[in-house]
């Protein structure tokens, strides 16, 4: 077994990376950018799984086009929230909820506007990673189950962190420290359960 391979992240974004490096540490976890991967990937699934699915599987596919795929094994990441009371809405449109441009500001004042007769306000995030390691797919779930907030509250974070209240807490993910958030969050889950299967 070779476990000195090197594993490519589908993402550039810096948030993620220095989370997923602190989790997967000490192995060496490379960026699209690092990689000289610059192709905008098109996210056209139906499903979380689907667009983790299409995300890993365009890097790995241009790493065997470009014969190094014997030098990466790759993983990438797709989130959503599912609000209980609009049948899992907006799920795979998360961050595209309001429309675009993107703008997490709309998409909150989607979120209560669309809960503002609903007194279930049940929610979760659910990330999916699927792992190309050596060839083979595999996919891993986290997920953090928890309520949609009546109004915004907090400063921290980012995305949807200011309305959501997680299980077993009375403030929002924006309200709570970041290691709070970190420790219980739906990708450190994912992330989790991803170190459990790198070899
Ligand atoms: P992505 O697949 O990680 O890019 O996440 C899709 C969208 O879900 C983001 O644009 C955010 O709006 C939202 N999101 C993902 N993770 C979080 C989080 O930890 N807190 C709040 N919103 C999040």
């Amino acid at each position: 077994m070779n476990s000195s391979k090197s594993l490519v992240f589908a993402s550039n974004n810096a948030h993620k990376l220095e989370e997923v490096r602190r989790i997967l540490s000490p192995r060496e976890v490379l960026s699209l950018n690092d990689i000289g991967f610059y192709t905008e990937i098109d996210e056209t699934g139906m499903t979380l799984e689907e667009n983790s699915m299409i995300k890993a599987e365009s890097v790995y596919n241009w790493l065997r086009a470009n014969q190094r795929a014997d030098e990466f094994d790759v993983f990438a990441d797709d989130t959503g929230l599912e609000i209980e009371a609009l049948n899992g809405q907006p799920g795979v449109f998360t961050a595209r909820w309001a429309g675009e441009p993107v703008c997490d500001a709309n998409n909150r004042r989607k979120a209560l506007s669309e809960l503002a007769d609903k007194t279930n306000r049940n929610a979760r995030f659910r990330t999916v990673i699927t792992l190309i390691q050596r060839g083979e797919k595999q996919q891993v779930v986290g997920e953090v189950r928890g309520v949609i907030a009546k109004k915004e509250a907090g400063g921290n974070g980012f995305g949807y962190d200011s309305l959501f209240i997680p299980e077993g807490y009375d403030k929002t993910f924006a309200q709570l420290p970041a290691e709070v958030k970190n420790s219980i969050s739906h990708r450190a889950r994912a992330l989790a359960e991803l170190a459990k299967i790198i070899k």
